[in-house]
């Protein structure tokens, strides 16, 4: 694993602007093997001609710094992406043309795929798409970028350029645009919603109230984007660890009930987290969305209007549902019932909510923990069983609820001709 050395751009092209801080220099290391990885370095031995400079950008070079593990890893580079093709041609790599007119090939390399984009700068912004010019300046393309922690660039030697204190902002958790927030919301609406996302996830220090009042301001815009936008940067909000500042932040501003009219104060979604933590399981964005929602909502309407897929939206439906079957004071047999006929993830997705949404978790914390180590143990006997002592038609549904309740009671010990005893008409 190679540990390079991080110094800041030597050279910083274009004027800075007004709020465009000159970089400080700093030098720092990065830990992660990625940067090492025999795939990394074949693309950019391909890339990198003499005189070409080429760099990560974006999300891996931000998530390196904080040492935390990297999603995709973007690279960029000033050569048009006809010259990218050809390079990639010439040393025997597959490259997929994904989204020329944009800059964006996509390299694949050992079966993974890489996305090189070249370097751009935005001519025309209409909200949510940018008519784009292909550049060789790297200030030019960092500027166009959201964040100023998704702004920065690192060559594969480890020199890090980050012309907007993007190091610091990562480091400190705070989220800001590059350049002033009103002017980059309306040039993509989208960047709302990434800037609460963002924010729940690397976020440390609340957004800065000029920001919040720009979202305020420009909450309307909102509605241009696509449903499965807002779908998508919603789940990617509610699946980080702890997003609630977020949320409350969303909310003052009133972005949240731009994107979701039907959520209310987030009390039942901070006991959500509270339990998901309590009980180390992984964020669940659908019972989080559910929470946030609140019981009188109407999780058809969610589900169409968000456009989530058949399986979201269904359990969105029966999470929002009655179920008077469940309840906080349920005896230990009764518990294993339900669990036994509905399976373990409806039933503990449904039981966090009812706990969070009844402020006294604790109460529930027998139903949890039954659900949480829930196995699920089959019958022995089924319908041919039945078939064979006689029963037709909806009796053998009633014979097979009275198995259930026996079995169940049973604690999933009764032998098979103690429930065909029971199941007998
Ligand atoms: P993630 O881990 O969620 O993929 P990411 O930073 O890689 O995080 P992407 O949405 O994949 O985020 O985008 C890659 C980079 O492209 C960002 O880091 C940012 O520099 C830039 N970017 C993406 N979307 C926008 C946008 N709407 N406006 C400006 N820059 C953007
Ligand atoms: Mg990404």
């Amino acid at each position: 694993m190679c540990h390079p050395t991080l110094r800041t751009a030597k050279s910083f092209p274009g004027t800075p602007k007004k709020n465009e801080p000159v970089p400080a220099i700093v030098s720092t290391h990065i830990n992660a093997a990625w940067i090492n990885d025999s795939a990394v370095g074949r693309l950019f031995a391909a890339l990198g001609h003499p005189g070409v400079d080429v760099r990560f950008v974006g999300g891996c070079v931000r998530d390196a710094l904080l040492s935390r593990p990297i999603g995709d890893i973007d690279i960029a580079t000033p050569d048009i992406p006809t010259t990218v093709m050809q390079r990639l041609d010439n040393t025997k790599i597959k490259a997929v043309p994904t989204g020329l007119a944009h800059g964006t090939v996509t390299a694949v390399v050992d079966g993974r795929g890489f996305e090189i984009t070249t370097l751009r700068r935005d001519t025309a912004c209409d909200g949510r798409h940018a008519a784009v010019e292909f550049t060789t300046d790297w200030h030019e393309d960092a500027r166009r970028r959201d964040f100023t922690i998704n702004a920065m660039s690192l060559t594969l030697a480890g020199e890090l350029f980050d012309d907007f204190g993007g190091q610091a902002d990562a480091k400190a958790g705070r989220i800001q645009f590059v350049g002033a927030a009103r002017d980059r919301i309306k040039e993509d609406y989208l960047r709302v919603l990434r800037l609460f996302r963002f924010h729940a996830h690397y976020g440390r220090v609340p957004i800065d109230a000029e920001t919040l009042k720009a979202c305020a301001e420009l909450k309307d815009g909102l509605t241009q984007l696509s449903a499965e936008r807002v779908r998508q940067e919603l789940a990617k909000l509610l699946t980080a660890s702890d997003p609630l500042a977020s949320v409350a932040m969303m909310r003052e501003c009133g972005v949240l009930k731009a994107v979701l009219p039907e959520a209310g104060a987030p009390e039942c979604l901070a006991q959500v987290i509270v339990i998901e933590k309590s009980l180390a399981l992984p964020p669940n964005w659908i019972v989080r969305l559910a929470a946030l929602s609140g019981p009188k909502a109407n999780a058809h309407d969610i589900g169409t209007r968000l456009r989530l897929s058949n399986r979201e939206s269904g359990e969105l439906v029966a999470l929002l549902a009655d179920h008077p079957d469940l309840t906080a004071a349920m005896p230990d047999s009764q518990i294993d019932l339900v669990l036994y006929r509905s399976g373990k993830e409806p039933i503990l997705n449904r039981a966090i909510l009812k706990a969070a949404g009844s402020g006294v978790w604790a109460a529930w914390e027998d139903v949890l923990r039954r659900a949480l180590n829930w196995v699920h143990l089959p019958m022995p006997i089924d319908g041919d069983d039945l078939l064979k002592l006689g029963l037709a038609g909806p009796s053998i549904g009633r014979a097979l609820r009275a198995a259930e309740e026996a079995w169940a009671a049973s604690a999933f010990r009764a032998s098979r001709a103690e429930l065909l005893e029971v199941a007998k008409p």
